[in-house]
Parts: structure tokens; sequence; C-alpha cells
């Protein structure tokens, strides 16, 4: 079959590489110079920075992906585990490294919060006990046809704690402030609020310290170099600076794509583009009703985020490969970024610094410092044009006031990424970067699935569609969508 797939991030290189390597003819457009989309790469003056993911997890997904296309995961990429996973910075100056070595962690929390140190293995079991229930359920299953539903055991939702929100259940389990702001953290992977997100995201702490968190050798953009390698070598057609403006329908059943005013035909279209802008934009009226299209828009997407790439010449023996420095008020935090959609007066700041990994990421005794700030999605509420520099300058004042002392001393360069670059660039609905949010607890049913209802042959991958945001989620998905394929397409 005749395939178009419609942009090169990690879902549509995940898609190519599945359906190219069954010998279908496969071409992808992609609208940027480059594959990766929110995965990519910066470089200037000796310094590298992978620009979006620096954190991958639950890595059998990626290597369910390289095997069904005659290659493995240890022999495409060099994963490295981190020791420990992940430093967090208190205001009050205390320092807590988790480790995935449980006695290792568990000596930490000795230290800090002894009150919590049984609590902390309970609440891990219990992560793992979700995961068991949720997996099969909500991420191997495309949950599109009846006989899809029909796995879902409805009894094993009073199992996966549905019922209450991240906060609660982790206020419940843990006395102190430390491991409270520490596990309501995971909520944020994929871009939501742990006072709003159902107690069934607790799972992320057992994907990340049970299952394990790892760095890519050479940087996370090497995943997107990687995929781009295998497509091509099985036969993939790129085209880059070719942004698709519509997909062609006759009947109710895709027939092509339309780009540089060219109409390519297609048996089959696969969408990357954000699940939003594919139905509202890049769909006919005549295609999709225009009550389909409000629908659509109407699904709030997970956060935004504000990035601050520093290349530095000075180390910080202070910082480990991945740094949190907690705000005081986690509830207000997130207050300010889902209800006011402004940017927080006193973020949590991530800082990655993969210089420590990979020391040809900076020019010898300097640091590269990638640091994020959740931000909400765009609306009227916050200006980028007017505040991007500032806020800019604000983080670092606070990171100097933290820990990094004397910071904008050693900044050699600096580069500023804002929710309005994500959609610019990458027509991420809104600016998000995790697709939709998971602030309800139906958010997984109205997540638009992967094969698309109501216009035959056209498919739908990446982190706004089903099971969701992340690398492994936005994999699974291609996974999904090929499976569907082969149900509905031969
Ligand atoms: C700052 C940041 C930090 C993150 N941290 C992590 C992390 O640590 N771990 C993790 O697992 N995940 C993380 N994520 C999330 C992860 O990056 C995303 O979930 C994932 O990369 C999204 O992939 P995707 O396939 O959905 O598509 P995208 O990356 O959105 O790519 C879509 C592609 O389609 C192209 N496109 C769109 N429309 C068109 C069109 N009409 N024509 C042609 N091309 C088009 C775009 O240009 C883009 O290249 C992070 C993201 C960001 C931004």
């Amino acid at each position: 079959m005749k395939v178009s797939i419609i942009g090169a991030g990690i879902g549509g290189l995940a898609t190519a590489c599945l359906l190219v390597a069954e010998n279908h003819e496969v071409t992808i457009f992609e609208q940027q110079a480059k594959v990766g989309g929110k995965m990519n790469r910066f470089e200037k003056d000796g310094f590298t920075f992978d620009t979006g993911p620096s954190l991958l997890t639950m890595p059998h997904i990626l290597d369910e992906l390289y095997k069904r296309c005659g290659t493995t995961l240890g022999d495409q990429l060099s994963l490295q585990p981190l020791s420990p996973i992940c430093r967090y910075f208190y205001q009050d100056d205390t320092i807590f490294n988790c480790f995935d070595d449980r006695l290792k962690t568990l000596d930490e929390i000795k230290k800090i919060a002894p009150e919590d140190v049984e609590a902390y293995t309970e609440f891990l079991d219990y992560a793992e006990n979700i995961y068991t229930k949720t997996a099969d359920a909500f991420i191997y299953n495309p949950l599109y046809s009846f006989s899809d539903f029909k796995k879902l055991d409805l009894l094993s939702f009073f199992g996966i704690d549905a019922f209450s929100t991240v906060s609660t259940r982790v206020d419940s389990k843990f006395q102190s402030e430390y491991l409270r702001k520490f596990f309501k953290r995971f909520t944020t992977y994929n871009g939501s609020s742990p006072y709003l997100a159902p107690a069934t995201l607790n799972v992320i702490p057992h994907v990340e310290i049970n299952q394990g968190g790892y760095y890519i050798k050479g940087g996370l953009y090497t995943l997107a170099e990687s995929l781009l390698n295998l497509a091509k070598s099985l036969g993939c057609t790129f085209h880059f600076n070719a942004s698709v403006e519509k997909i062609i329908t006759e009947n109710g059943r895709i027939t092509g794509v339309r780009t540089n005013n060219q109409i390519v035909h297609s048996d089959i279209v696969v969408s990357n583009s954000d699940a939003t802008e594919t139905i509202t934009r890049l769909l006919d009226n005549d295609a999709v009703p225009e009550s389909k299209k409000q629908k659509a828009s109407t699904i709030e997407p997970s956060c935004s985020g504000f990035v601050l790439l520093l290349g530095i010449d000075r180390k910080y023996d202070e910082l480990a490969h991945h740094n949190i420095f907690f705000t005081k008020d986690y509830q207000r935090e997130f207050e300010h970024i889902f209800t006011d959609k402004i940017m927080p007066d006193d973020p949590t700041i991530y800082v990655a610094n993969t210089s420590q990994s990979n020391p040809e990421h900076a020019p010898d005794n300097g640091s590269n410092l990638f640091i994020l700030v959740n931000a909400p999605y765009l609306s009227d509420a916050f200006s980028w044009d007017a505040e991007s520099e500032s806020y800019a300058n604000f983080i670092i004042k606070d990171l100097e006031d933290r820990a990094l002392t004397n910071l904008s001393e050693y900044i050699k360069v600096k580069q500023i990424i804002t929710p309005t670059d994500f959609y610019d660039k990458y027509s991420s609905n809104k600016g998000s970067i995790y697709g939709t949010s998971s602030n309800s607890m139906f958010s997984a049913f109205v997540r638009p699935r992967n094969k698309f209802k109501g216009v035959d042959g056209l498919y739908l991958v990446g982190g706004s569609t089903h099971p969701g945001g992340g690398i492994p989620l936005v994999v699974q998905s291609a996974l999904n969508a090929v499976n569907l394929i082969h149900r509905y397409e031969s």
C-alpha cells in the first residue's frame, strides 16, 4: 500500500519504520528541515543540547519497535542508567537523591524523613500494582472497537485508584512534605496537575524507579537519528520543508494529501501532526462535521514548557545529571499553570546537565544546562513576546540564589524556547508538549484513537493521541496504529 505520513516526530518515524519493514511504500512529509519534532538538538560554540526529552522510560516498548523492524534496541542505542536517577533540592537546603537501588534511597529517606521509610516501599508496591492492572487495558490496548473495550475489566476500576487525585493519595500515604512533593512531581511527566489528575497516575513512579529511567548515550536526539537511519535503510522516502496543507478524502475514504500545492495519492494517511490540528485544520468540513471539530478543540491540552539552554564555562559539583529545584508551594504553582494560565512566580525548576555523562557536550571545564519550567499552554493570559527575556533572567537569578552561585557570570551560550515556539515550529496544540492533559478521570477515554473514526484509511499517532504523551507512549501509539492497519486494511 502507498502510505503518506504527516510529520517526522517520534510517532511518525516509528510508524514509518514499522510500515516500511512490512514492504509498504512509505513517504514522510515533514514541515521542518529535520526529523524529531519536539525531540530535537541545538548546537552552538562547542555546546550540544537536547531541546526536548531528557529521560527515557519503558525501554521495552522501543525494543518491541526495533524487533519488529529486524533489529534490537541494544544494537541501535546505548542506554545509560543514572546514579542517582535524580537529585532533588528543597528550599530549606535539604537535598534528596533518588536511586534505582531501593536500599540506597531508603538510606537517604532515613536522613530526611525517617517517619516515611516504610511508606516509600509500600507506595512503590502500590504503584506497581496499578501498573499490573492498567498496562494491558489502557496502554497496549488500542481501545478502538467493542472487542477492545471488552478486554476492560470494569471491576478493576476500583483497584486502580481512579476516584481520588494523585495529591490526595500521596498526602494520605506520606507525612513528610519532602516525599509528598517528590511523589506529586511524577504527574508532570504527562503534563498534568497532581491536584486534578486521577491517582491512577501514581503508576509513573513505578515506571521510573522500579523499571528504570535512562539517558541515551550521545543524547536523546540519537533516538530520532536512529529511527531516521532505520527508516531510510528500509526504503522510506523523506521530504523536508514539506508542510501538508490538506488531507484529501472522497466518500469518507482517504485518497491522498496536498503538499506544496501538489496532490500525492495515498491508500493510507498517518498523521503525526497534533490530533487537534489534524481534525480542525487538515480535514475539510465535508470530511468532518463542524460539531466534531468543535469537540476536538475543547480537549484540554497538557501543560507546555519554558526552556532555557545555557552553555557555561564552569562545572557545578552540586549538580547531578538530572536535578529538580522544588517550589515552596506546589499547589499554588499548578494553580498558576492550569487555572490562571500564567507563569509561576516560584516555579519548580528542572536542570539537566548531560555534559556530566557526555563530556563532549561542552568544552573542557564547561557545562550544558538544559533548564525546564512547566508553563501554561498558550492563551491570552500570558504574552511570551513581552515576557520571555525577563522570565529567563528571573530563573537565572533564582538558580543563583538556590545553588548555582554566580551563574550569570559564566554564561557563554543562551537560547530560549517558549510555548510559542512549540506551536510555530511543530504545530503542537496551544504549544502543549505532552499532547492532552490527564486532568480528569475520563481523559484516557477522550484522547483521539489511533484510527480516526469517520474517515477510512486515516490513522493518528503521537502524544496527542491514545495512549498519551512521552516517548514510550508515543512509540506505543505507532504500534497500536499499525496493529489497527492490520485489522482494518488487509
Ligand atoms: C521540553 C520537553 C521535555 C520533554 N521531556 C520528556 C522526557 O524527559 N521524556 C519523555 O518521554 N518525553 C518528554 N517530552 C515529551 C516528548 O518529547 C513528546 O511526547 C514526543 O517527542 C512527541 O512526539 P510526537 O510524535 O507526538 O510528535 P512531535 O514531536 O510533535 O512531532 C510532530 C512532527 O510533525 C510535524 N508536523 C506537524 N504538522 C505538520 C504538517 N501539517 N505537515 C508536515 N509536518 C507536520 C512537526 O513539524 C513535527 O516534526 C518532552 C517534551 C518537551 C518539549
